[in-house]
């Protein structure tokens, strides 16, 4: 349901508004718009609650919204989402290069590839310090080792980092050093994980499941939503497919959609959907062109030695060539 208020409405109409709202038992959240101001709520409704709600001073209608993405969705909030987060936009028509290696290694191999990303001109640092491994033999991250040398590369190179939560106890823990959460393709319908990255005050990003649909997906997002986090990113790092040429299929498609369907940041993952390094330039360059609003590119300098993820990494030299070129065509395409 979503209350629209009159252009003339006074402070105290409003909190009444929202005053009656929570009394139902339902969330009020507060849209203010370009023309006039609405506020959204949200909870299992009932036709007497529209009614009530409909006769209070300083609203104007009350509309019922059918969209079972009522956060995500462009029906509460038409325009794009746009917040900054460590000096950087996101959003409405800002494209943001996230960069830098699967995972946190050592120091060394970090802010090595910190500061390469960087001069290469990268906005965002990031690194796993908590792995999700198809095998429980494999390199499973630093965990809060590698987050302190995430928040010494950001000291030292300026850049925001994000980094993967991938339980409730590493979301804590990433809450405390990285700037933006990452929710991995494995956890996307993790509801109890969603529900308290919704309850913090940093942005997440939410990558697509290994095999979700678009609407599970936002529906995904709406947990975040609903807790009252507005700042989600959503991230398409490809499905699982049956072609053994790629590591998953990239969805491109799926940013047009997601660009019809809600008003949320969408960037592409190019490193985890292809896996394959010779393609990472081109996938990234055909984000740019579909409308994404930025990519999260894996990046290393000794791919043969990296514990996580080697084939899917480009050189910070490639990385410098294909940041110039898709500023170039960020530029053309506007
Ligand atoms: C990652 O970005 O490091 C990662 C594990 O990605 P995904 O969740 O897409 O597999
Ligand atoms: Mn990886």
């Amino acid at each position: 349901m979503l209350v629209m208020m009159e252009k003339t409405h006074q402070e105290p109409e409003l909190a009444q508004v929202i005053q009656v709202i929570e009394s139902l038992g339902y969330k009020a959240h507060v849209l203010p718009g370009d023309h006039s101001l609405a506020v959204g709520v949200t909870g299992n409704q009932t036709c007497q609650d529209l009614e009530r709600l409909s006769q209070l001073p300083g609203v104007k209608e009350v509309i019922r919204v059918s969209s079972p993405f009522k956060l995500a969705g462009r029906t509460f909030q038409p325009a794009d989402s746009e917040f900054e987060v460590g000096g950087v936009q996101f959003g409405n028509g800002h494209f943001v290069i996230m960069a830098g290696p699967c995972a946190v290694e050592s120091e060394d191999q970090t802010l090595r590839l910190a500061h390469a990303v960087k001069n290469a001109g990268a906005q965002v640092l990031r690194g796993g310090a908590y792995k999700p491994r198809s095998s429980p033999y494999a390199f499973q991250g630093m965990g809060v080792d590698g987050l302190k040398i995430l928040s010494t590369a950001r000291a030292e190179t300026g850049l925001p980092v994000i980094t993967e939560a991938v339980d409730l106890p590493s979301l804590d823990r990433v809450y405390e050093y990285a700037d933006i959460i990452q929710i991995g393709a494995r956890n996307m319908q993790n509801f109890t994980l969603l529900k308290e990255a919704g309850q913090l005050d940093k942005p997440v990003l939410l990558k697509r499941g290994l095999s979700a649909t678009i609407d599970e997906w936002l529906m995904a997002a709406e947990y975040i939503l609903s807790e009252g986090n507005s700042r989600v990113i959503l991230c398409e790092r490809g499905l699982r497919h049956y072609d053994p040429h790629t590591r998953n299929l990239l969805d491109l498609g799926a940013v047009l959609v997601l660009r019809e369907l809600s008003h949320l940041p969408v960037v592409v993952d190019p490193s985890h959907s292809l896996g394959r390094r010779n393609m990472v330039i081109p996938a990234s360059r055909a984000a740019v062109a579909i409308g994404a609003q930025g990519i999260l590119v894996d990046v290393h300098d000794r791919p043969h030695e990296a514990l996580c993820d080697g084939p899917q990494a480009i050189s910070p030299d490639m990385f410098a060539g294909m940041v110039s070129t898709l500023r170039q065509l960020e530029a053309v395409i506007g």
